[in-house]
């Protein structure tokens, strides 16, 4: 009996020590690689749930614990710009720190005139808003799997490949829902995130915002310019940013009567939503309703 606990505990420890260790920064990024890692990894995302994504920073608690990962894995350059030095600072080899969009060619402009000039660093860093992308960014996360963890490279090959097909069926879906929607432009109050995703199926958008990022407060000349289009344009729906207060878009609705409804861009989700196991694919197939709703 002593021996076979024996056993088993020496069985749990390997077990847990084969685990790769893998620490992401935001929620994209962290979902795609649970889904290639399964349960041969230990995926943690270093944003706390509920965080503004693009405002954030590491503390340096959160930095110097980066040093123990086996890999740490980020968006892109324009949306974590402080994560080189960071991994730098915590001792992250160079080949341990993963751009997931290293093979995406990320879109440098939005489809709306204003917003053109306000990126940051004139890239748009949403890139997983497009399901190409998405499928791209899986294979990036799943090589890196495999280089670090040679004996499971078979099955982090087949979750990737499992998990793009999730991703591609999606895409069909929306392709399909999307091409007999009555109208094609959407009120946001929110910042630019959907560049990526108009552009796949055909869309497009205004926002009172400018730029990439929610940081800029709109102006009053920008809220009452929307205001008149939504007007214009008779629609019934806008659309409001995840973990964003919904101020903007409650003022906007109740001057015009309209219902509020979430478009969210997965940046990071709340303590709740993480909680019930959200996931990527789970937030796009709801946005895919709400803009059902609203364009139908
Ligand atoms: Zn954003």
């Amino acid at each position: 009996m002593k021996k076979v606990f024996l056993l088993l505990l020496l069985i749990t420890a390997s077990l847990a020590a084969g685990k790769i260790k893998v620490i992401t920064s935001i929620f994209p990024v962290y979902d795609l690689s649970r889904q290639v890692g399964g349960e041969l990894c230990d995926v943690s995302m270093l944003i706390p749930p509920g965080i503004e994504a693009h405002s954030y920073e590491p503390t340096p608690k959160q930095i110097a614990g980066l040093g123990k990962c086996d890999l740490l894995i980020y968006t892109n350059p324009y949306m974590e710009p402080w994560i080189a030095k960071a991994a730098r600072g915590a001792g992250v080899k160079s080949e341990d720190l993963v751009n997931s969009c290293e093979n995406v060619a990320l879109l440098s402009g939005t489809n709306d005139e204003e917003a053109d000039h306000h990126g940051h660093g004139g890239k748009d860093p949403h890139a997983w808003l497009d399901i190409e992308n998405a499928a791209k960014m899986t294979e990036t996360i799943a090589s890196a799997f495999e280089r670090k963890d040679p004996a499971n490279a078979l099955q982090y090959r087949r979750n990737a490949k499992l998990y793009i097909k999730a991703l591609l069926d999606f895409d069909s879906a929306a392709k399909k829902s999307i091409s007999g929607f009555r109208k094609k432009k959407f009120y946001f109050a929110g910042h630019f995130a959907y560049g990526y995703f108009v552009n796949r199926y055909g869309l497009s958008y205004t926002s009172p915002f400018k730029g990439f990022s929610p940081d800029a407060e709109p102006t009053p000349k920008a809220l009452a310019k929307m205001s008149e289009q939504i007007k214009k344009d008779g629609t019934t729906i806008i659309y409001r940013e995840e973990l964003l207060s919904s101020r903007l878009a409650d003022a906007l609705a109740s001057e015009g009567g309209l219902t509020v409804l979430e478009l969210s861009a997965a940046h990071n989700v709340s303590k709740k939503e993480l909680e019930k196991g959200v996931t990527f694919l789970s937030i796009l197939s709801n946005n895919l309703n709400n803009l059902e709703r609203g364009l139908k």
